[in-house]
C-alpha cells in the first residue's frame, strides 16, 4: 500500500514535545495516529502502578525497538516492560474502539504497517 491509500491517517508528531525543549527535527518526529497523538499529548512518562508507582518513560519510537517492549497478541498489544506498560496504559492502546480498529487493519493486512507502530 502506498502512503496515500492507508486505512487510517497519521500525523507527524513530536516525540519530546516542544514545550519540553524537543526539536522539530527528524530524530524527534514520528508518525502518530489520531488517538496516540491525543492521549499522549505532551507527556513523556507515566506511572507504573504494577511496580510500586514508579515514574517510567514512555516508549520512544526513535530510540527504542517496538518488539522489545510490546508483543502483538491477536489485536491486543501486550506490554513486555515497564515502558511498555505505561505506554499501553497512557495511550489506551487496548481500548475497545482501538481493538476494533486494529482488528479491521489486521483483516485488511494493514497492521502492523511499515510507516508506524502503535
Ligand atoms: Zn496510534
Amino acid at each position: 500500500m502506498g502512503e496515500g491509500d492507508r486505512a487510517i491517517d497519521f500525523a507527524i508528531d513530536h516525540v519530546i514535545a516542544e514545550k519540553h525543549g524537543g526539536e522539530t527535527a527528524e530524530h524527534n518526529l514520528c508518525l502518530s495516529c489520531y488517538w496516540c497523538n491525543s492521549y499522549k499529548g505532551s507527556d513523556l512518562s507515566s506511572v507504573d502502578w504494577t511496580a510500586g508507582g514508579q515514574i517510567v518513560p514512555l516508549f520512544n519510537p526513535r530510540q527504542q525497538i517496538w518488539s522489545e517492549h510490546f508483543r502483538l497478541d491477536g489485536a491486543h498489544i501486550q506490554p513486555l516492560t515497564a515502558t511498555g506498560r505505561v505506554t499501553v496504559y497512557l495511550l489506551r492502546l487496548n481500548a475497545e474502539e482501538r481493538l476494533d480498529e486494529r482488528e479491521l487493519l489486521l483483516a485488511l493486512g494493514d497492521y502492523p504497517c511499515s510507516l508506524a507502530t502503535g
